[in-house]
């Protein structure tokens, strides 16, 4: 199907798209890749008006260290992400999350902004920005101002972002030596997405874990982090048994899809499983 007619616009600024967004309201859209917002025109889910390009803005490209953080601007593509050596070395979990994006097309045309700005529930990201505490950096017109990826997913297809601001880059707190990381996916066969996929990080001190961290995505409408579970392992010696007890805890009080890709208990057990292994192989990690 075509979309519904549409003006087009490219910004050359991110200045200029947020005045352009003031400038046509609630009917104009932003796109970058485009592989989000295309597929639902087409399916005619969404009828902008008005689509305002900031695929060519220069000022969110590109991938820097900033202190203690790592700074990815929000055009960066999912290949980018999977292959840049500065976020190979700061937090090898957001690699390994990109590079299990879709295919290669997708890789070489979506952007990590994009897709968090997207919000879907099947989207590879929240589990990782969750887990590693990442902020976003939006602006808008009254200035910018910094989301917390605990608050940044809100409901399905539902992001913090306000319709007039631009998602400008995404700051990443770069890890404590001895932390290992894991991404578990069970992928839809046909498109990738995660049916349901889980990120963990672990930091040892010696055989104890002094910090667990957990996202979750694709299970639910939106993504979580496993705080209950990351408490019961605080502190614990993570092995098989830790491991496995505490991940029997896993989408107690949390809402699950159920839908045509799996049932809210199919689902429900898949992330049990694929949380057992995200904690063990990111504690081997850990261990070295
Ligand atoms: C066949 C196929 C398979 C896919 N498989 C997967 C998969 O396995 N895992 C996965 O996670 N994703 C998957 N995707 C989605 C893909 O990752 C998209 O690239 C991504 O979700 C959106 O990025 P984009 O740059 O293409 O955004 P666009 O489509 O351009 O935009 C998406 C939305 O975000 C908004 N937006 C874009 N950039 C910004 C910004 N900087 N600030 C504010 N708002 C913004 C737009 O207005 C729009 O509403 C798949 C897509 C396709 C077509």
């Amino acid at each position: 199907m075509n979309p519904a007619p549409f003006a087009y616009q490219r910004a050359e600024s991110v200045q200029e798209a947020i005045s352009l967004l003031q400038e046509h309201g609630e009917s104009a859209k932003l796109i970058a890749g485009g592989h989000s917002l295309l597929p639902i025109m087409k399916l005619r889910l969404a009828e902008p008006e008005q689509l305002i390009d900031i695929g060519r803005i220069a000022e969110l490209r590109g991938v820097r260290r900033d202190g203690d953080a790592l700074v990815i601007g929000a055009l960066t593509t999912h290949r980018q992400v999977a292959t840049d050596p500065a976020i190979t070395g700061a937090a090898p979990l957001l690699t390994e999350t990109a590079s299990r994006v879709g295919d290669r097309q997708v890789r070489n045309r979506g952007t990590i902004g994009g897709a968090l700005a997207h919000a879907d529930a099947a989207s590879d990201y929240p589990a990782a920005i969750l887990a590693l505490e990442a902020t976003m950096t939006a602006q808008g017109p009254n200035g910018t101002r910094q989301i917390a990826a605990s608050d940044f997913f809100v409901d399905f297809l539902t992001s913090a972002l306000q319709p007039d601001e631009v998602l400008t880059e995404i700051r990443i707190p770069v890890l404590p030596g001895g932390t290992g990381w894991s991404y578990q996916k069970l992928a839809n066969q046909a498109s990738g997405y995660a049916i349901v996929g889980v990120a963990a990080l672990v930091t040892l001190d010696g055989d104890v874990a002094r910090d667990v961290r957990i996202g979750v995505t694709g299970a639910s409408p939106v993504a979580w982090r496993a705080a209950a579970i990351e408490d019961a392992l605080r502190g614990a010696a993570l092995d098989e048994a830790a491991v496995t007890r505490a991940a029997a805890l896993a989408g107690e009080g949390v809402e699950m899809l159920d839908d045509l890709h799996g049932s809210a208990a199919y689902r429900t057990r898949v992330t049990r499983g694929l949380m057992q292994r995200a904690l063990l192989e990111a504690a081997g990690r850990a261990r070295g």
